[in-house]
C-alpha cells in the first residue's frame, strides 16, 4: 500500500497522517519519489483505515500495489523510465552500447580502448578499477587512480563512463568522477552499498546476482529507488548453471518478463554471461532481439593480453560488428514490437510461473 501525499501538505497535515498510521500500529517508510512524498506500507490497510487516510488533507491518494517492489513496479509507475547517462538514453528506441575493458590497466590501455569504443559506435565507456575478484591474488584493479584514468579517457573521446563501486564509503568519491555507478553481481544484495549508491543520485547499473531471483533483483533495485534515486538500469549477466561450457547461463527470458514487471530499463552483458568471446556477438544480438535496452560488453585493444577476463573479451572489430548488427535487429523489430507496445497492462502484473513436476 502506498499513501501519496499532496505536494503542498503542511508539516502539521503530514503529522496527522503519521499519527493515524502509528495509532493503527502500521509500520511505514517515508520515501521521496517523482516529486511526491510517499509512505510505503508493507501491510494491507482495512477499508475503514483507507477511508480515514483519504479524508486527511495531506493525502492525495492511497494506491494498492500488490507487488513488493513498489517503486520499481509498473503498478505505481506504468510508463517506461528513461535513464540518461551523458547523451545515452537507456529505455529509448536506440539500444545503448557500453564497451570497454574488464579492468582499467593503465593510461595507454584505457585511452586505446576508449578510442576503439567511440569509433565502433559505443555510447558509454566501461572499465573496472575496484575489481571483485574471486581470488585475492588476482589483479585487484587500480582503485581511484583507475577511476580517474577512465574518466579522462572518456572525456577525451566524448563518452560518459561507468565503473563499479564495491564499498559504501567509496560511493561518493567514485560518483565525483563517473557518470554511472555499477553494482556488481556479487554485491547485488549488499544493502548498505545499495543505499549508498542510491544517495549519490548518479545513474546506477544494478547487475543481477548470479544466484538471484527476479524478485530479489527488483527488491535490490527498490533499495536504490527508496533513496529517492530513480535512475536505475538493470543488467542481466547470467546466472549459475551446471554446465561448464559457459561461465553462466544467460537468462534472456528475463528481458521481456521484466518489461512487464518493471518500468526500469534492462540491458544484457553477454561477456560475463557466456565467458567466451565467440559467444558475445551472437548472444548480444539475441538480447536485442529479446527487447533489451542495451548491451554491456568487454572489449580490449589487445584481448589476449587483458589482465582480467581475457577469454570473454572481444576486439574492436567484433565490437563494430556487434554495434551494426544490434542496430539492424532493433530496426527490424520497430515499430511493430517495441518494448513498450509489447507490455501488458500494468494493472495486471504477470503472475509467477507455477512449477510443474
Ligand atoms: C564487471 O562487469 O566488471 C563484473 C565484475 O561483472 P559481474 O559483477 O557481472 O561479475
Ligand atoms: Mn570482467
Amino acid at each position: 500500500m502506498v499513501v501519496v501525499l499532496r505536494e503542498d501538505a503542511s508539516a502539521e497535515e503530514r503529522q496527522a497522517v503519521e499519527d493515524v498510521l502509528a495509532n493503527a500500529g502500521i509500520v511505514s517508510a517515508a520515501v521521496r519519489w517523482a516529486e511526491h512524498d510517499l509512505y510505503i506500507l508493507e501491510a494491507a490497510l482495512s477499508s475503514s483505515l483507507q477511508q480515514s487516510l483519504v479524508a486527511l488533507p495531506a493525502v492525495e491518494r492511497v494506491v494498492a500495489v500488490k507487488l513488493p517492489y513498489v517503486l520499481a513496479s509498473r503498478e505505481l509507475h506504468p510508463e517506461k523510465s528513461l535513464v540518461r547517462v551523458g547523451h545515452a538514453v537507456f529505455g529509448a528506441a536506440e539500444p545503448v552500447l557500453i564497451a570497454g575493458p574488464c579492468s582499467v590497466e593503465g593510461e595507454k590501455q584505457i585511452i586505446e580502448a576508449a578510442e576503439a569504443a567511440a569509433a565502433a559506435g559505443a555510447h558509454v565507456l566501461r572499465g573496472g578499477a575496484f575489481k571483485p575478484r574471486t581470488s585475492p591474488y588476482s589483479f585487484q584493479g587500480l582503485g581511484l587512480d583507475g577511476v580517474r584514468m577512465l574518466a579522462e579517457a572518456g572525456a577525451r573521446v566524448g563518452l560518459p563512463v561507468v565503473t563499479e563501486v564495491m564499498e559504501p564509503t567509496m560511493a561518493e568519491v567514485v560518483a565525483e568522477h563517473a557518470d554511472m555507478l555499477q553494482v556488481g553481481s556479487r554485491n547485488m544484495q549488499n544493502f548498505p552499498l545499495l543505499r549508498a549508491v542510491g544517495r549519490t543520485g548518479r545513474p546506477i547499473m544494478l547487475k543481477r546476482g548470479f544466484a538471484s531471483t527476479l524478485d530479489e533483483w527488483l527488491l535490490a533495485a527498490e533499495y536504490i529507488l527508496a533513496e529517492g534515486n530513480p535512475h536505475v538500469v538493470l543488467c542481466e549477466r547470467g546466472i549459475r548453471g551446471f554446465d561448464t561450457h559457459t561461465r553462466n547461463v544467460l537468462d534472456l527470458a528475463c528481458v521481456p518478463l521484466l518489461g512487464r514487471l518493471t518500468h526500469l530499463p534492462i540491458i544484457v552483458d553477454p561477456s560475463h554471461a557466456t565467458g567466451h568471446r565467440d559467444l558475445v556477438l551472437p548472444m548480444g544480438v539475441a538480447a536485442i532481439a529479446a527487447g533489451a535496452d542495451g548491451l554491456m560488453v568487454e572489449m580490449h585493444p589487445h584481448p589476449d593480453a587483458a589482465l582480467s577476463d581475457a577469454a570473454q573479451t572481444i576486439d574492436a572489430a567484433t565490437l563494430r560488428a556487434l554495434a551494426t548488427q544490434a542496430h539492424s535487429v532493433r530496426a527490424a523489430l520497430l515499430p511493430a514490437n517495441t518494448r513498450d507496445e509489447s507490455v501488458t497492462s500494468p494493472t495486471v502484473p504477470l503472475q509467477p510461473a507455477t512449477r510443474v513436476g
